[in-house]
This record gives C-alpha cells, structure tokens and sequence, in this order.
C-alpha cells in the first residue's frame, strides 16, 4: 500500500504543473554567503531568513561549477545560467586582448556615469549571453520593468541584463546611488529624490560592535578596496532602502507583465574580506542581513502582496577561512601574496628570454603574458606559456597551472578542477596562465578570500519562495546555473542563451 502511494506521489510530481507566473520575480545576491552561515547562525534568524528558511525550498548542496569563483562570475552565472566560457564574463577584471588593456567585467568606455561626479559609466556590453529578464522583455515587447540593483557596479549591472530599464550602484566619490548613459540620458526623478536626500551621510559616526565610522564624509565613504561604510552592516541597509524606493516607483509587479527586480547585498563580502568568515563583524552582518531582508519582503507584500511575488536567493560565491583561523584550528592552509606567482612568472621569463614586462596582466589566479614582447622576440606562444606555467608552479602550494593551449585542446585532466576550468575557458578572454593553490591557501594580504573551486568557495545557498513552490529540504546536488531555466519555465519565457542548468521541478507542488 505504501509503494503503491509512493508511485502515486511520484507520477503526481512527475506531472506537476508549474508554479503559476507571479506578479513580480525578486532575485537576491548575498554577496560572498557561505551555505552554511544558513545553518550556524539559525537559531538567530527571525526575520527574512527565517521566513526563507520555514516557507521556501532550501537546495542544501547547490554548487557553482566555473572558476574563478569571483563576484562578476557568480553574479553572471545567476540569471544566465552561463559559464564563462560562454558568457564572456571570465573574472572582475581581465585583461584584454585587442583593446591591449586592463578592462573590468563592467567598464565601457563609451558610457558615461550618471549621477556622481562625471567620469567613465559601466555597462552589460562584455556579457556576451542574455538573463532571464533580457527573455521575459523580448517574449512581452520590452513591457515588463527591469531592475538591478547593488552597492557594486558589476552585481547591479550583470544580474539585471541587457535590456534591463536600469541598474543602479553605489558611488564612492559622490555618495550617490549612480547610473550610466547605457540605460537612459538622465537618471530618473526618483532617483535623484532619493540621492538628494543625502541618505548616506546619516551614518557618519554610526557605530557597530566595537567600530565607529569616520565623521568625515570622504573617510566613510573610503574607496573600492578599504570602505568603511560598505564594509559594515550599513551598506545593506542602504541597498534595501534603495530597492523599496525603486519598486514603489517603478510600480514594480504593477503591470500587465511580470516585472523583475535584482538586488545584490555586497557589505557581506566587504565585512569577510576584511575579517574573516569566524569574526563577530561577520556574524553581526550576517544576522541583520535577516532583518534587511523581512523589510525587503515586507515593502513586497505591500506592493504586490507576497503571494504575487517569487523570490529567490542565493549568493555570488563562498568564502574560505583566513590563515590565522586555519592555524587555530588546526587546519592546512596559508597565505600568499597576489604577486607571488606573478613575480616568479616574471622572474623565469626575463631569464629565459631576457629582460621586458612579461606580465601584462594578472587578477584572481590568472596570468596574462605580454603576446607582443613574445612576437618581437619571435618566440611561440605555447613555448612561453609553458615555461610560465613552470614557473607558477614551482612556488609553494600551488596546486595545479593550466597553460591556454591545455584549456583549449581538452588535454586538461577530467577531474572536477579540470571541468571547472575547461567550462569557464573563453577563448579571446580567458588568461594564457591560470593557477590553482592548495585548499585552504589563500592568495590575498586580506583577512581572506575566494576564487578557487573548492567547497568553500563553491557551495552557497539557493532558496526559492513563492505560490506554487513546495516548502523544504532538497538535499541533491543541483549547480547555481540551474535558477534561471527555473525561472524561465515558470515565467513561460525562453531559457538565456547560455544556460546550461537544469529546470528544478523537484519543488513543483504535485
Ligand atoms: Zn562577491
């Protein structure tokens, strides 16, 4: 009689519809959330994670399967469902090859920033696939609205898309959410309301477990690597604050069509780099990131009412422990500097071919050599990057190199590292040298990093919530390239053009 209900619930599910199309899709990035800081932090959560927790399908093993496991890799992989060997967006920064400079995954020169004070915009053009609200505005004629929304250039920008009505980042300089010329020639009123209300400067002096910020603007504000206010718990409230003002001026889930709204909490990721995944500063912005969100669902529930709403979350990548707390515990694991491959790279090439910048390039475990100094020299590419991967790997606690010519001929070996970066290899973009450490080996003077393909940095959370969606646990492996085909089958829209996951029907109500 059991089996026979069994088969039943199977053949059930099997046939499941899928969730009906809601209203509004609110699609969040915790920036650098480790899975479990779901689970170490539980008994602290009554807000927004909490309701995730209780009401939501939690996937308990999602993984991100590209390398680097990077912000503007994760954030692309979100609503694309891409690799980057597709998508193009092969790190944060790369160096390119025709433009013969370092460019960022979001930096376009042909944009203007809108909203600060003057200077080079940032733009979607470098990804070369669409998202999932790219689908839904050509399935609807451009009717639905579009939004992405981060302190972080790149997590605004990328989640939201090509066609997307804007995305809106936080800027250091002017401390105003800003634009680019990309979207629109002027940002729009509302945005300009909120700015002109000078919503970051309440926090001058504010402080947090036993921090304080600077009373003076321009130390708050800091810059992209040391900022005091985005590497507090306030960043995020400024991102909420921001996100509520632009649903209810969009009028988001309002329209005849379903509207999309992204938004990427980036403080996380500040407050664990500079402290590390075990500091009290990260638990302190781990547990009201939980009220942050309850106040983002609650500004949706108002708008649309919950039961309109499909949200889901997930984050950009993990994180590893620092050094210092490896050592503590006992554990494997070290630092390096970023430059310490980079200089033994150098270092090798000038003896073996003499003197000259061989290293035209070098972020996140990449190295780009000087392809012109080769040319001059007359010497084969292949031939050079070998000799580079030599050297890389003749220091300490590298793990494995991987030349271009190995990415790209397949002779890689098949295991998962492999994988990850035979999927993750672009052609014009990805570098001629890329390098893997130890597990627990960190390449960073910060307290600690990500980047690599091991669990910490590849296993996050993925939670959906919404009518139709069917409140668990769901322990089998699924990749973060699963959410938008997800998405895509529920919004009766095309999967993105580089989608490579898989449709979750696990979660349909039978
Ligand atoms: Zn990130």
């Amino acid at each position: 009689m059991k089996k026979y209900l069994l088969c039943l619930l199977a053949a059930a599910s099997l046939w499941a519809a899928a969730p009906k199309k809601p209203k509004l899709v609110v699609a969040i990035v915790i920036d650098q959330f480790r899975y479990d800081y779901l689970t170490r932090f539980r008994s602290e959560y009554h807000a927004g994670l909490d309701r995730l927790l209780r009401q939501g399908a939690v996937f308990t093993n999602a993984r991100f399967i590209h390398f680097p496991t990077v912000t503007a890799v994760g954030h692309s992989t979100f609503l694309s469902g891409a690799t980057p060997a597709e998508s193009g967006i092969v790190g944060n920064d790369w160096y390119d090859r025709e433009e013969g400079k370092h460019v960022t995954s979001v930096s376009d020169g042909k944009t203007l920033l809108l909203g600060g004070n003057g200077g080079e915009g940032a733009s979607p053009r470098r990804m070369l696939v669409d998202t999932v609200g790219d689908e839904l505005k050509m399935a609807d004629g451009g009717k639905s609205r579009v939004i992405g929304i981060s302190l972080k250039d790149r997590a605004a920008i990328l989640p939201a898309g090509h066609m997307a009505n804007g995305a809106y980042w936080f800027d250091l300089k002017s401390g105003n959410f800003v634009s680019s010329t990309y979207y629109f020639s002027d940002l729009p009123g509302w945005v300009k309301d909120f700015n002109g209300a000078r919503p970051a400067e309440k926090y001058r002096g504010r402080s947090w477990l036993d921090h304080k910020l600077p009373e003076n603007l321009a130390e708050m504000y800091g810059n992209s690597t040391k900022s005091p206010l985005e590497a507090s718990p306030f960043g995020n409230e400024l991102v909420e604050q921001f996100a509520e003002r632009a649903l209810a001026a969009e009028q988001l889930g309002r329209h005849e069509e379903t509207d999309l709204l992204a938004v990427s909490f980036s403080s996380n990721d500040k407050v664990g780099h500079s402290y590390g995944m075990y500091s009290a500063e990260e638990h302190e912005v781990t547990v009201r990131t939980d009220q942050e969100l309850e106040k983002l669902f609650q500004a949706i529930q108002r708008q649309v009412g919950l039961e309109n709403a499909l949200i889901v979350l997930t984050g950009d990548h993990g994180v590893a422990p620092s050094a210092e707390e490896d050592a503590a515990n006992h554990m494997p694991g070290g630092r390096m500097s970023a430059n310490t491959v980079k200089n033994a790279v150098e270092a090798a090439l000038a003896k073996k071919y003499g003197e000259g910048e061989w290293v035209s390039g070098s972020w996140d475990h990449a190295i780009y050599l000087n392809r012109d100094l080769m040319a001059r020299k007359n010497l084969d590419p292949a031939e050079v990057d070998r000799a580079a991967a030599q050297a890389a790997f003749a220091v300490a606690h590298i793990l494995r190199v991987y030349t271009r010519e190995e990415l790209m001929t397949g002779a890689a070996t098949g295991d998962p590292m492999s994988r990850a970066l035979t999927i993750s290899f672009n052609m014009r973009r990805s570098p001629d040298v890329s390098y893997l450490p130890e597990p627990f080996w960190i390449v960073t003077s910060d307290a600690t990093t990500h980047g690599t393909t091991f669990g910490y940095d590849t296993h996050v959370p993925v939670i959906f919530l919404g009518p139709g969606i069917r409140a668990g646990r769901y322990y089998g492996s699924i990749a973060v390239n699963d959410i938008a085909p997800t998405l895509a089958a529920i919004l009766e829209v095309e999967p993105p053009s580089g989608s490579v996951g898989r449709v979750l029907t696990e979660m349909w109500v039978p």
